[in-house]
């Protein structure tokens, strides 16, 4: 049952009867096409405004993943694996119509799951988790090897390559975007043929648990589609380490992904580990202010902060530096702070106390280490009961301090004023992420020659943080390897064979 703090939350917010019957309740986990309890343990599900149990979800253990590798594997040999692309490609739409009818559903677990501004979660976690699928439905009668001349072989011969789904895809995921991320997994996937074993993050299971009931509703085959709950070192280890894997398609931490990415390969896993950043954004003498300040405000604060690819580090030209920081301090200042599911708020609280602790103390070292608080919180701050942390901006960072080196993954901000491009690119990729990097300048050679000597897998022209399913999305260096969204994405859910025919024996 939830706590009282929680029913009083949902009551004030008018929350739908099915959202609430759809959480208050044990969730366990989606195996073989239903959901299922294996064991009476349970993780205390928090919802991060009132702090209060919401419920509680299954602990799940290795014997779990089992039962779950084994259904997906099932389901490659079974219907699935023998179902022709064009049927795949209609499930996979159904999926994403059925996704749009709930649409209002999953915006609210995810602004209850993780605390976000439910705004946010309608205007982009559900139409980009739909968008995704909607894309890669398209891909699944495109996947197409190629016929080769050989230019080798003595006598005649046809030589060819053949695409084949990779097999079952283990999709361990994160909390900040529980069900987008997911779908960026999901989709290719699906469209290569493979099945899947998902791993939602401990502290936001919910929309993964709701997708995988719609995708049974519209007729996936039992087994495509499993969701294993449980803590990651437990069921994330589990899966990595398991021979039944034959891809594991990571988000998360540099640190954890490090830790998976070494137990995959022991294996011999296909791999791709979208991780952690510290993306570097730089304001040139030839910006445009007002499209500079709100975007980086946007690139920074979007979901409290906790965005990988936060434009978390600004290197500002000394011409501009000051005009900068008085926009950005008054945006922030005016950024509406409450309630995820309040649809005015913008930030919200943080996912979860532990979290917002680690948040504070980087807050704390910024101040100690000589950075400049702009407007936000002060040293030993953060005495709000409603987990929210207030935009904070710092000015005078350097790559000295924690703040323009470490990943902090919250609502803060570091500015420092650079005298030229070369300084600004060089300390721009002094960093071990690779993440994203941000450009804002009128001057098109300007933006065209930064974005050649930046380095990270995005870069973002006069805006922060757009996604498409067409553009690849993956970093470099200590940000990971392999890309998620785009026909780039394909390649990791597919094996190619090639295929030597000897003609005229
Ligand atoms: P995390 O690394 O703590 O957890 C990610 C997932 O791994 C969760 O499902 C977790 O349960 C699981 N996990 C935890 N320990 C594990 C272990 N020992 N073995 C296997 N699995 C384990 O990350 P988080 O706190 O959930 O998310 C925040 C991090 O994710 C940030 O660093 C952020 O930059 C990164 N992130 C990256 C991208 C990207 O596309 N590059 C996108 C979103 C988030």
């Amino acid at each position: 049952m939830m706590q009282q703090a929680v029913a009083d939350y949902f009551a004030r917010f008018g929350v739908p009867m099915e959202v609430v019957s759809f959480v208050d309740r044990p969730i366990g986990h989606f195996i073989d096409g239903r959901e299922t309890v294996a064991t009476a343990d349970r993780i205390d599900l928090v919802e991060p405004f009132t702090r209060s149990r919401l419920t509680g979800v299954v602990n799940g253990t290795a014997a779990d993943v089992d039962m779950a590798v084994a259904s997906a594997r099932g389901a490659l040999a079974g219907p699935w694996g023998k179902m022709s692309a064009l049927d795949r490609q209609k499930l996979i739409l159904r999926l994403a119509a059925a996704m749009e009818t709930d649409a209002d559903v999953l915006a609210h677990l995810e602004a209850i799951g993780v605390g976000k501004a439910i705004s946010d979660a309608r205007l982009i976690d559900v139409p980009g988790s739909i968008a995704n699928l909607e894309y890669f439905a398209g891909w699944t009668s495109k996947l197409d090897g190629r016929t080769t001349n050989a230019v080798a072989l003595p006598g005649e011969s046809f030589t060819y390559t053949i695409k084949e789904p990779v097999g079952v895809v283990a999709a361990i995921v994160p909390w900040n975007f529980p069900l987008q991320i997911l779908s960026w997994k999901l989709a290719a996937a699906l469209a290569c043929g493979c099945t899947v074993v998902c791993k939602p993050s401990e502290l936001t299971p919910l929309s993964a648990m709701r997708l995988a009931h719609l995708a049974s509703k519209v007729g996936f085959p039992d087994g495509v589609i499993n969701v294993v709950n449980g803590y990651g070192h437990v069921i994330g280890q589990a899966l990595a380490s398991h021979r039944g894997i034959d891809k594991l398609s990571f988000t998360g931490s540099t640190r954890v992904g490090t830790s998976v990415g070494k137990t995959a390969l022991e294996t011999m896993k296909r791999l791709t580990l979208e991780l952690g950043g510290k993306s570097p954004v730089i304001v040139t003498g030839k910006a445009d202010l007002d499209i500079a300040a709100s975007a980086i405000l946007v690139g920074i604060f979007m979901n409290s902060g906790q965005v990988c690819d936060a434009g978390s580090r600004v290197y500002a030209d000394a011409s501009i530096h000051e005009e900068l920081l008085a926009r950005l301090r008054t945006g922030a200042e005016d950024m509406p702070i409450g309630a995820g599911l309040d649809p005015n708020s913008k930030i919200t609280p943080l996912v979860s106390s532990a979290h917002r602790s680690s948040v504070l103390q980087h807050i704390d070292a910024a101040h100690a280490e000589g950075a400049v608080l702009v407007t936000g919180e002060g040293s030993g701050g953060g005495g709000r009961e409603d987990g929210i942390l207030q935009p904070t901006i710092f000015d005078q960072c350097s790559e000295k301090m924690g703040i323009f080196r470490e990943e902090i993954f919250g609502p803060v901000l570091g500015v420092s004023r650079v005298n030229t491009l070369d300084d600004a690119v060089e300390r721009a990729n002094s960093s071990i992420y690779g993440l994203a990097a941000a450009i804002y300048s009128d001057s098109v050679d300007e933006t065209i020659a930064l974005s050649r000597r930046l380095k990270a897998g995005n870069i973002y022209i006069n805006a922060h943080g757009l996604v498409d399913p067409t553009m690849p999305f993956g970093g470099l260096g200590a940000s990971g390897f392999g890309k998620d969204m785009g026909p780039e994405q394909l390649d990791g859910f597919l094996s190619t064979k090639s295929v030597y025919v000897q003609l005229n024996r």
